[in-house]
């Protein structure tokens, strides 16, 4: 036996084999990964490979040949001074996780569950994808040697449909949104025994995210923040980052992961998980048609919409909102404080973080962490309304001298 002890029914607790299943049949709740974790210590860690996979004996790989990496992982956790400066905050820091190698987080849950499609000997993969995810599992698929199915809405960046059709995926463009491509990745993947990296191997593809947790626990100096922002799509990311840290006090490398608060971040337009947040409500009403310069976290029905409602209230968290101007405003603000350049998704988590401090959520000693989780060059579109082209100078010193102080 490996050190996966079950898969358990985050429902009703029912337990299974860990096999590629995704699904309670009793109750069709999602299947969470239970494992006997070998005892590790702060020193385990330190002279590791800097990628997610130092964690590795933390994953649900049971064997190392299996690992299919691209060197995820590991992305600096940035002291930001200056933009703690202009918000207020003494102890900000931003997680940047846009410089993974396909300059998004979701490296590392498409990296976990190309390689558990590789444990379990399946001949294809494949995802539903906001944009980001298409690229992450289609270079994970190219590097294991896995054809790869993307199934996308058709009005996504340009940028990331040519990165992904760059490492050799089969591209879907569905005219639709994202729910649409969803539900056909679905009824594909189980027809076909696809591995749909975020929906049937979706146990395991979590997994990847909570890494997440462990790298900023680790480059705290193992140590619990106060507050985290989190952007939220499907909520999968904000509910694996809890699981990381519980886990990591369950291991006995942390104490009083109680006292963390979680913010989650939507934009406004598509945002149906705050919208419950502040009518208390338990259950998420889905957005029919999303519309949002944040395209990677364009989900109207989220998969994990009721847990993150569960989680902010395990973790005295807020859920907010930031519009179209306030991300554009807060990409800026982010890049030029910290020269930081993220795609929207990481505007709204800085729009949503400068809210709560401005409405007196967060104390300006707090240890502050902000999840910055794609690049700005997949998006570079959305900047064009803000920023002005240069204008085209002859080539001509004594003209040009006139534009430098
Ligand atoms: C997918 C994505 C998210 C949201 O993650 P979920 O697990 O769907 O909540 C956040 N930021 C970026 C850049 C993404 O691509
Ligand atoms: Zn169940």
């Amino acid at each position: 036996m490996g050190k996966i002890k079950f898969l358990q029914c985050r429902e009703c607790k029912k337990e299974y084999a860990p096999t590629f299943k995704y699904i309670c049949e009793e109750c069709f709740g999602p299947l969470d990964v239970c494992y006997d974790f070998p005892s590790v210590n702060k020193d385990s860690f330190s002279n590791r490979e800097h990628t997610y996979w130092r964690y590795h004996e933390l994953l649900p790989i049971e064997s190392k040949s299996n690992i299919v990496s691209i060197g995820a992982g590991m992305t600096p956790l940035i002291r930001a001074e200056k933009l703690g400066k202009s918000l207020g905050l003494n102890n900000l820091y931003i997680k940047n996780d846009s410089v993974n190698p396909t300059f998004s987080f979701k490296d590392r849950p498409a990296g976990v569950a190309v390689s558990k499609a590789k444990e379990f000997g399946l001949s294809a993969v494949g995802c539903a994808s906001t944009g980001n995810l298409a690229s992450a599992t289609a270079a994970h698929a190219a590097k294991g040697d896995f054809p790869c199915y993307i199934f996308a809405p058709s009005d996504i960046e340009h940028a990331k449909i040519t990165q992904a059709l760059s490492y050799g995926a089969n591209f879907i463009s569905v005219d639709g949104t994202y729910d649409d491509a969803n539900r056909i990745a679905a009824q594909i993947g189980d027809s076909k025994g696809i591995g749909i990296v975020n929906i049937n191997m979706r146990s395991y593809y979590v997994e990847g995210s909570k890494t997440l947790a462990y790298e900023v626990a680790e480059q705290l100096g193992w140590k619990v923040p106060d507050q985290l922002i989190v952007p939220v799509g499907s909520g999968a990311m904000l509910n694996a980052i809890c699981k990381g840290f519980e886990e990591l006090e369950s291991v006995s490398l942390l104490n009083n992961v109680s006292n963390m608060h979680m913010i989650a971040a939507q934009p406004h337009g598509c945002a149906p998980i705050v919208d419950a947040f502040k009518k208390h409500l338990s259950e998420v009403t889905p957005v029919e048609a999303p519309d949002t310069i944040a395209k990677s976290l364009a989900i109207g029905d989220p998969g994990d919409g009721q847990y993150v409602l569960r989680r902010l209230k395990q973790y005295n968290g807020f859920a907010e909102e930031s519009n179209n101007k306030e991300i554009l405003d807060a990409i800026l603000l982010l890049a030029k404080t910290e020269g930081i350049f993220t795609e929207p998704a990481g505007g709204v988590s800085v729009a949503v973080l400068k809210k709560m401090v401005d409405e007196g959520k967060i104390d300006k000693n707090d240890h502050t962490v902000c999840y910055v989780t794609g690049n700005g060059l997949k998006t570079t579109e959305v900047m064009m309304d803000v920023l002005s082209k240069p204008q085209v100078m002859q080539a001509d010193v004594g003209k040009i001298l006139a534009l430098v102080r």
